[in-house]
């Protein structure tokens, strides 16, 4: 049997945990019990056709970690910092610095996203792709690699965020890696097998005691119950929340206790393997 193999670089959020200089509980349960507990950047890998898809600032140390050896192929979502600071890596991965030699890896994003990146990060695709020839900049909303069909769609017009749409055979997974609310209607979503999604707060406390409903950022996080309507909504069969920021206030153990309470939802952690 055909599987679709994706791996889980980074679950973390806006800010890793354990957070420097952060003496809360959770951050002091990761520095002490480390593993699952600690938390890098968000991002995911596609193990069969070896593409990265975003780049938080951490993404060198997490790939050390996980274990990733190659990567031919890179996406970014959008612009944000979480998901574009570690950019750097591929300086590594497309230019030999001592043979003074390139083989760039193809890049790949939305043409708004490339603008932005490039517009927030002093142009920095603009920088790799045409004077160091480390990557090959692909300005598209569908990239097609071996047996796999990867759609790009903005879901948020306003910040430019990209979803995809991985699919290998009649297998499909939904990868909705940073603020996904409002979750914006594709019919491509019906029937996935797995929905990757970030900014959740199952119980609207954050880190601090304090309600959600009075946080500013409250209108894009999403609630368990939404996730759930979701779920039900499009008959995805299973969905995996990620982009677990430090500011829910909760642990590993926290959430692997939870999620025993739930149909087919899942928190990610480093290092999960997700096997369709
Ligand atoms: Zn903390
Ligand atoms: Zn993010």
């Amino acid at each position: 049997m055909i599987t679709l193999k994706l791996k889980i670089i980074g679950s973390g959020g806006m800010s890793i945990i354990p957070s420097s200089f952060c003496k809360c509980k959770i951050c002091e349960e990761a520095r002490k019990k480390g593993g699952r507990y600690e938390r890098l950047g968000p991002s995911l890998y596609i193990d069969d056709i070896k593409m990265l898809i975003d780049t938080p600032e951490d993404i060198a140390v997490a790939c050390n970690r996980q274990k990733i050896s190659q990567v031919k192929h890179l996406s970014i979502s959008h612009h944000d910092p979480d998901h574009v600071k570690g950019i750097r890596i591929v300086e590594k991965i497309g230019y030999d610095f001592i043979a003074d030699k390139n083989t760039p890896i193809e890049f790949y994003a939305l043409p708004e996203v490339i603008e932005d990146i490039n517009r927030m990060n002093l142009d920095c695709l603009k920088y790799y792709g045409d004077v160091l020839h480390c990557i090959s900049v692909n300005e598209t909303s569908h990239i097609k690699i071996d047996n796999f069909d990867i759609d790009l769609f903005n879901n948020n017009r306003d910040r430019n965020i990209t979803f995809y749409v991985i699919r290998e055979n009649d297998k499909k997974v939904i990868y909705a890696c940073c603020n996904p609310k409002p979750f914006t209607h594709n019919d491509m979503y019906f029937d996935a097998d797995v929905l990757i999604i970030s900014l959740v707060s199952d119980d609207g406390i954050l880190n601090d005691g304090t309600e959600l409903k009075d946080a500013p950022f409250k209108d894009e996080i999403f609630t368990l119950d939404e996730v759930i309507e979701i779920k039900n909504y499009y008959r995805i069969k299973k969905v995996i929340v990620t982009h677990i920021d430090e500011m829910w206030g909760k642990s590993y153990g926290y959430y692997s206790e939870l999620e025993k309470e739930l149909d087919n939802i899942f928190f990610a952690y480093d290092g999960m393997e997700i096997i369709v």
